[in-house]
């Protein structure tokens, strides 16, 4: 069996990363299954900036296993790209979703809704035992509201409507398979299983 410790304490985003990578001879552990403290400061300009540093950081306090991480966030047309790296920050230091939320709607209230286009961005990086590096991305393009719907995902879900629902739906309002199916995260996690495939059996 090969260990492959995912860099993150987020169960719901564990779980999604190993269903998706159903490989016979993997186990993931998650951060806490191992035991280690890992939260490094992500001081990077892009999201594969930051995957990188808590990749790294846990291949370091794992003592050289297989490791993966992400790095995901916002990125909002007509704010240049803000929040970006700084989605979970983007309302403050430890800033709450609803906080979040608020300022990106405060921040868009004069912006007409043909201009509130954005994309939701996820960067994997996987670094093998002998420190080889897989780099996947995904994407998922839409727009954002100009009130939460929704209550299930986190973040700023309950604001983003993709342009694969047809202006039908948030992504607070689908099942967490509906959201796999179309979502960043869901799209580099299919990248990546595809460069894997082959050679990680
Ligand atoms: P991180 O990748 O855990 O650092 O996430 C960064 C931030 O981006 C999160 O705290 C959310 O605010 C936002 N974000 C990332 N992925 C999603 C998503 O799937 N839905 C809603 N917000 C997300």
């Amino acid at each position: 069996m090969k260990t492959v410790v995912i860099a993150t304490n987020n169960a719901h985003k564990a779980s999604e990363i190993a269903a998706a990578l159903p490989f016979p001879s993997w186990e993931f552990k998650t951060l806490d299954d191992m035991g280690i403290k890992s939260d490094p400061d992500e001081t990077e300009t892009t999201f594969e900036g930051n995957a990188r540093i808590k990749a790294c950081a846990a291949r370091r306090a794992s003592g050289g296993l297989a490791v993966l991480a992400d790095d995901s966030g916002l990125e909002v047309d007509a704010l240049d790209g803000a929040p970006g790296v700084f989605s979970a920050r983007y309302a403050g230091e430890h800033a709450s979703d609803r906080h979040n939320n608020e300022k990106l709607l405060a921040e868009l209230s004069e912006v007409p809704d043909e201009n509130r286009t954005a994309r939701f961005v996820c960067t994997l990086v996987f670094i093998d035992e002998d420190g080889s590096e897989h780099i996947a991305r995904g994407t998922v393009e839409g727009h954002i509201g100009r009130a939460p719907r929704g209550e299930g995902g986190f973040g700023y879900d309950p604001l983003f409507w993709p342009d694969v629902f047809d202006g039908k739906k948030t992504l607070a309002e689908v099942s967490q398979d509906e959201k796999a199916a179309v979502s960043h995260r869901g799209n580099a996690l299919r990248d990546l299983r595809s460069q894997l495939e082959g050679f990680c059996r």
